[in-house]
Parts: structure tokens; C-alpha cells; sequence
């Protein structure tokens, strides 16, 4: 073992797990790609001044979560907290929004990092998958991402996880029901830091998790009998579109985000079987967004799905991925010759498509067929100095333990009828 460890709230995706890691990623990303959403990349650091106003100053990700750091240059940045503020900082830098082909959407994947009290499902390394969608005010596109990630959490077989609906107002009718929200809060039992955040930001304190303050809430003011009419109907349109299409979801009237960018609709996607951690996802529509980065008006919607939480949740509910078996083919040389020949033979094997692998360090017999029952292959080819004579491979059959002499100049196009 060396000295050194993975730091602090981070973990390593090692074989075979990683596999998981790589199918989720996979299956979430799938239908964005068949709906029209186009993949994104941007860096992993960003100017911090774009999370302090995309984010919001007062939210506990800017103030406590961010890995914020000033570089040899003197530029002030923050390795990325989340996805949106990127994706959308990006789309206008290249401006997309001008191409007259709204809304722009897009997905992304990759890494994010908060400084978190580390728990299980709460690290400060995590990896997500998103979506947005830039540029376009439709109930039918906030449905759009909903059922998308209904689709994918169940084309992995996830079963028990529930999808939470509100919407939280727009400029017209939000300001009223936070002016009313935190009357009622200044009225209650709480301590100096959340009395302080029910004056910044008093919708967040809906969203604390503490049971002594939850408990105080019972009769809070709730958005949904403040909303104006537009928002009412635009949240009806919403609601009626994901039941049209069968996704079934709970209106959670207290339902906040943790970002300050979030406009009517907003959504979480949470897992029982987690514990508190149990948020597997979320978003929701941010109309506010450009304008608050320097853009222009850009009503948008998107989600992001956590990749670590669904891995956790497909454990909960015991959902064995289909995984492909990664090698098929494992090949045995027998001697120097051997080795050479058999060498030729997995390389030409990985060009026809067939996943091959090798006995490599001049393992004996015995431990070389060790390796190719751990490397899960169907087939073991293997080749000692009587078959180059005879001018044939052995191929074994790794499940009937069958094995019969093929001619070597027949052994590709065999292994790809039999692999089918
Ligand atoms: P939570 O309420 O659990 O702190 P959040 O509201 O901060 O979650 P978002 O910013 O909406 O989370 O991120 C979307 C998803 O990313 C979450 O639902 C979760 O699955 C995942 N996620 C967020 N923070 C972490 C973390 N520190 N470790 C692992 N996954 C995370
Ligand atoms: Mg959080």
C-alpha cells in the first residue's frame, strides 16, 4: 500500500463496480440523445464570480461548498459546484441562442466538487449527469425532462423512487408570497443563522432538514395559494403532460432547491431506500439565469441526475445491471512460438469486434487458465507446440468445458458465428 489516500469525501471507481458507474452514466444520457439534446463540455474550474451570482451569494453552496481558490495569475476561480451555470455561461459565449434554433438543448457529464461533511451519498467529489434546455418558455419542455428522467431511472429497473412537483412563482407573484413567507418566519423560534437566512433567502428554510425547524413549519404560507395566473397555468399545462404521458409524481407544496436560480417549475427525484441522502436528482426551470450572468432574457429548464446516488439506489433495490461480459475470448499460449502466433491471432480477433485478451508474464498452464476463468471470457483459445504443428488452436468452451482443435485459419470466423 502506498502512504498516500484518496482525499477526504472521495472515492475510487475501480473494476468491477465502475462498470455500474459507466452504465448509468450511459443509460441516463441515452434518451437525451434520442430527444434532440446535443453533448456539452466545459471545464472543471470556472470564474467563482459566475457560481456567487448563478448560484446565488446566499446559498449554501457558494457560502460553505465551494472549492474557490486564487491562481498563480491572481484569477479568482472555483472547480464547478454543479452543471447549469457552466452550460449556460458556455451557450452564451458561443452564442447558441442566436442561431434562431430555440430552445438549444443540451446534455453534459462529468465531475463536480463541494466541500461537504462527507456521509454515504454525500461526497465531496460526485459525479452527475444533466440536461438543459436554453432559450424556450414551454410547459411541454419541463415535461419533456421530467419524463426523460422517469425513462431513464427506469430503463436501469429502479422501482422506488418517487418525483416531486412545485412550482415556485415567478418575478411577479414570488416576491408577494416571500414578503408573506417571512412575516410568518420571523414570528417563529429560530436561531440567529437560520433567522439571518429567512431575511436573505426565507424560501431556503423551508428546504432546512432539521427536524426543530421543520416541526415550526406546519402552517407556514405555501407558494401554490400565492401563484399568479400565468404560473397557475403554466404549472396546470405541466402537471397534465407528465400524467398524459403515465409518470406519476406527488405536488410537494414546500418543495425548494438548494439554488436560487430556480423559477416555477421545480422538480426532485428522490429514492427511499437512502436515508436522508435520498435525492437522486433535480432541477427545474430558471428564467432568471441569463439575465443574472449578463445574457439575455433565456427562460430555461434542466435537470441533473447524481450518478453516485443512483448506483447507491440500484444497490437499495438490489437491480443487477445486464453488464456485458468484457472479454470473450482469453488466449493461452503454450511457449515462445505460441505466444507470437496467439499474440497475431487476439489482434486480429479485436479488429473482427470480438473482445480478446491474453495471457501475458509467460504464466504456466495452470495459472494462465485461472486468468481466463476470472476475465468471465466464453471461450479460451489455447495453443501449445503439437497444435502449430498440426497447423490448429485449442478452443474451449469456458461454460461446457468442450474443447475441440480448429484449424487456425478458421478460429476467427468461428468464434464470431459462435459469439453470434
Ligand atoms: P442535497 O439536498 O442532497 O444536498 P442538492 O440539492 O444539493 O442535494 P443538486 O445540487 O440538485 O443537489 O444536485 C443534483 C444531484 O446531484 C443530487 O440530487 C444528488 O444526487 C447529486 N449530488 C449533489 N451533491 C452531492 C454530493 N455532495 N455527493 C453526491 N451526490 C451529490
Ligand atoms: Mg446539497
Amino acid at each position: 500500500m502506498s502512504t498516500f489516500k484518496a482525499p477526504k469525501g472521495t472515492y475510487d471507481l475501480l473494476p468491477p463496480d465502475s462498470a455500474k458507474f459507466l452504465a448509468v452514466r450511459e443509460a441516463i444520457a441515452a434518451p437525451l440523445r434520442g430527444s434532440g439534446y446535443g453533448y456539452i463540455e466545459t471545464p472543471g474550474f470556472e470564474n467563482v464570480e459566475l457560481f456567487a451570482r448563478g448560484v446565488g451569494e446566499s446559498t449554501d453552496i457558494v457560502t460553505k461548498e465551494m472549492y474557490a481558490f486564487e491562481t498563480k495569475g491572481g484569477d479568482r476561480l472555483a472547480l464547478r459546484p454543479e452543471g447549469t451555470a457552466s452550460v449556460l455561461r458556455a451557450a452564451l459565449e458561443a452564442n447558441l441562442h442566436k442561431t434562431g434554433n430555440l430552445p438549444v438543448k443540451l446534455w453534459y457529464s462529468g465531475s463536480y466538487y463541494r466541500y461537504e461533511r462527507p456521509q454515504k451519498g454525500r461526497y465531496r467529489h460526485f459525479s452527475q449527469v444533466g440536461a438543459e434546455a436554453i432559450g424556450a418558455e414551454d410547459p411541454a419542455l419541463d415535461a419533456e425532462l421530467i419524463i426523460l428522467a422517469d425513462q431513464a431511472y427506469r430503463s436501469l429497473g429502479l422501482r422506488n423512487f418517487r418525483i416531486l412537483l412545485n412550482s415556485l412563482g415567478d418575478k411577479e407573484c414570488r416576491p408577494v408570497y416571500r414578503e408573506a413567507l417571512q412575516t410568518f418566519l420571523r414570528g417563529l423560534d429560530l436561531d440567529e443563522d437560520t433567522l439571518r437566512r429567512a431575511e436573505i433567502n426565507p424560501l431556503r428554510v423551508l428546504d432546512d432538514k432539521r427536524e426543530s425547524v421543520q416541526k415550526q413549519l406546519g402552517g407556514a404560507p405555501l407558494l401554490r395559494d400565492y401563484l399568479c395566473d400565468a404560473c397557475k397555468a403554466y404549472h396546470e399545462e405541466v402537471r397534465e403532460l407528465v400524467t398524459a404521458a403515465g409518470v406519476v409524481f406527488e405536488d410537494d407544496p414546500k418543495l425548494v432547491r438548494g439554488l436560487d436560480y430556480y423559477t416555477r417549475t421545480t422538480f426532485e427525484f428522490v429514492h427511499d431506500g437512502l436515508g436522508s441522502q435520498s435525492a437522486v436528482g433535480g432541477g427545474g426551470r430558471y428564467d432568471g439565469l441569463s439575465e443574472m450572468i449578463g445574457g439575455p432574457a433565456l427562460p430555461s429548464v434542466g435537470w441533473a441526475l447524481g450518478v453516485d446516488r443512483t448506483v447507491l439506489a440500484l444497490e437499495a433495490e438490489g437491480v443487477e445491471l445486464e453488464l456485458p461480459a468484457t472479454t470473450s475470448v482469453f488466449a493461452v499460449p503454450l511457449g515462445d512460438e505460441a505466444r507470437r502466433v496467439l499474440f497475431a491471432k487476439v489482434t486480429e480477433l479485436r479488429k473482427n469486434g470480438v473482445a480478446a485478451d491474453f495471457a501475458f508474464g509467460g504464466k504456466g498452464l495452470k495459472a494462465a487458465m485461472k486468468a481466463a476463468n476470472r476475465s468471465g471470457a466464453r471461450y479460451a483459445l489455447v495453443l501449445g507446440e503439437r497444435d502449430i504443428e498440426q497447423g490448429v488452436v485449442q478452443l474451449k468452451d469456458m461454460e461446457s468445458g468442450e474443447q475441440t482443435a480448429v484449424g487456425m485459419n478458421e478460429i476467427v470466423a468461428e468464434l464470431e458465428s459462435r459469439l453470434g
